[in-house]
């Protein structure tokens, strides 16, 4: 292969570059770097997922040639496991909670995906869409179940990738790290290769309200107050990936905080971002209070904001949501 040609769309999943917020880092006298994960080809920081899903299965003989690959998810995983699976000559059989953006409810159909949109349930009720997605690829012939949850190769690709890239882009000089969890794979895996390499390293939960990572983390138990409109983040139940993870403590985020982030980011830094995006550098700028002066702390870019155009970027529906922003700086983070 030519050098400087990436053979095909699996190898151009990751190799992110990591930015340095350059104003944020300015304000608070300490370096936000954050990872572009929303540079991958699928716009998200699921196609590390959903690669490594696609390659671990073909290697144990799951997914054979003309398989269907079936999965529930809040859109981003699907929408990689449909640009990768159709690279590969897969059926990607999508099932999503109608509670998600339309914006990428449109594109998994854009993408060939075939998309069961199913009402938004707990997960104790077996019509969640995460158990319509196990029992949907019971049906199918030749059909794998993703299950991004429990799946260690989602963990396994971030510990392999994600990890070692921040660490080399840093070269080393990384004090801590902080993201939130959907299916706790990028911080599982992140998590336990920066602490294999640092382990002085600090690594926080980044969790949105409604969520119980936070009380988690803090004390074991699996509480969860208020609600949340973050999209992909937050989860109440500890997934099979999170159970790689090692966190150190968990901070949260509101919605407010994340709003305000989102803008900041689009007005202030040119990055124009999802909600999950605004959770993590809230998240991070405020670890970054607590280091000391000159530290530096990492987090993910998770996916763009154009997924979210009818949401985080509608004045209406900001307003609807009592979330119009209205700092003029980073106020919203003391
Ligand atoms: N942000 C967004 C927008 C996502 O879709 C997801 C995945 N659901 C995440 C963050 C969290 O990633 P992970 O599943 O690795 O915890």
């Amino acid at each position: 292969m030519i050098a400087g040609v990436r053979r095909d769309l699996f190898e151009a999943v990751g190799g992110t570059p990591l930015l340095r917020l350059s104003r944020l880092s300015a304000a608070l006298g300490r370096t936000i770097y954050g990872k572009a994960e929303f540079l991958n080809p699928g716009g998200s920081v699921k196609d590390r997922a959903a690669k490594y899903i696609i390659l671990d299965a073909e290697s144990s003989g799951t997914l054979r040639p003309g398989g269907t690959i079936v999965e529930g998810t809040a859109g981003n995983t699907g929408i990689a496991l449909a640009l990768l699976g159709n690279q590969r000559g897969y059926t990607t059989v999508i099932v999503i909670p109608d509670d998600q953006s339309h914006e990428k409810i449109d594109l998994l159909r854009a993408l060939g995906a075939d998309v069961r949109v199913v009402a938004a349930a707990p997960f104790t009720n077996e019509n969640n869409y995460y158990h319509v997605a196990r029992r949907t690829a019971q049906t199918i012939p030749n059909a794998v179940w993703a299950d991004q949850f429990n799946n260690a190769a989602n963990f396994e690709g971030h510990r392999r990738s994600t990890g070692p890239e921040i660490w080399e882009q840093t070269e080393g000089e990384l004090d801590a790290f902080v993201c939130a969890c959907g299916t706790g794979g990028t911080f599982a895996g992140v998590s336990d290769a920066l602490k294999e390499r640092k382990p002085s390293l600090r690594t926080v939960v980044a969790d949105p309200m409604g969520s119980s990572m936070y009380s988690y983390v803090k004390r074991g138990a699996l509480d969860f107050e208020g609600d949340s409109l973050s999209e992909g983040i937050g989860i109440k139940r500890v997934t099979d990936n999170f159970t790689h993870a090692r966190a150190d403590d968990a901070i949260r985020i509101d919605d407010r905080a994340m709003i305000e982030m989102v803008h900041y980011l689009v007005r202030e830094e040119g990055l124009f971002v999802g909600g999950s995006t605004g959770v993590n550098v809230a998240a991070a700028a405020r670890v970054a209070a607590t280091l000391p002066a000159g530290s530096a702390v990492a987090t993910i870019l998770c996916d763009g904001g154009a997924r979210y155009m009818s949401r985080l970027f509608d004045p209406a529906w900001l307003a609807e949501n009592g979330l119009t922003p209205k700092a003029k700086g980073l106020e919203f983070l003391t």
